[in-house]
């Protein structure tokens, strides 16, 4: 696995054109049997995909923290929400809470995560390959193939199934 993270911006930059023209193309008609299709891609990738031996949307980009999350992760911590923020997160440039440091600090030496059942949203939605109307996120997953290696593949077998004009 260390060796697919290593190689994946690379491989995700020489893909980057063709993932481009092909998103284009999907978002202008997205098929019919587009949300079916991704539920099985999704669910076939991470047959074969342990995040366990991966977690470097942890390690490498962390997510955004709605204020429901950091409701009900201070609630766990027993924190009050703005020391949570103090000590945790941090305004991105688009005044959104981000982690302040990376590596995340709730992933553990063992990539499990600390507090998986409060986890943020954006965590358990990520990389947001079984989501409905997946081609409204194509910018989004555009950039996620260079830090998932599942996002990666799910993409690669979309082109391979979806033959769009
Ligand atoms: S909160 Fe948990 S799942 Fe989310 S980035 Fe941190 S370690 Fe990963
Ligand atoms: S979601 Fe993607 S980047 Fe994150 S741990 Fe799983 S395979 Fe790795």
């Amino acid at each position: 696995m260390k060796e697919i993270i290593e190689q994946l911006p690379e491989r995700a930059r020489q893909n980057q054109s063709e993932n481009k023209k092909f998103f284009t193309k999907l978002r202008k008609k997205p098929p019919k049997v587009l949300d079916y299709l991704m539920q099985e891609l999704h669910t076939e990738e991470f047959k074969k995909t342990d995040c366990l031996e991966c977690a470097n949307c942890c390690k490498t980009t962390g997510p955004l923290f709605t204020n429901s999350d950091i409701e009900r992760i201070s609630k766990h911590f027993r924190l009050r929400p703005q020391r949570f923020i103090e000590r945790y997160l941090r305004l991105d440039e688009d005044n959104d809470y981000v982690l302040q440091e990376l590596p995340c600090a709730f992933l553990g030496d063992d990539h499990y995560c600390s507090i998986y059942e409060v986890r943020p949203k954006a965590c358990r939605e990520f990389p947001h390959t079984d989501r409905k109307k997946f081609h409204q996120i194509s910018h989004l997953t555009l950039k996620n193939v260079a830090v998932c290696p599942a996002a990666f593949n799910i993409v690669e077998e979309m082109k391979k199934r979806l033959k769009l004009r």
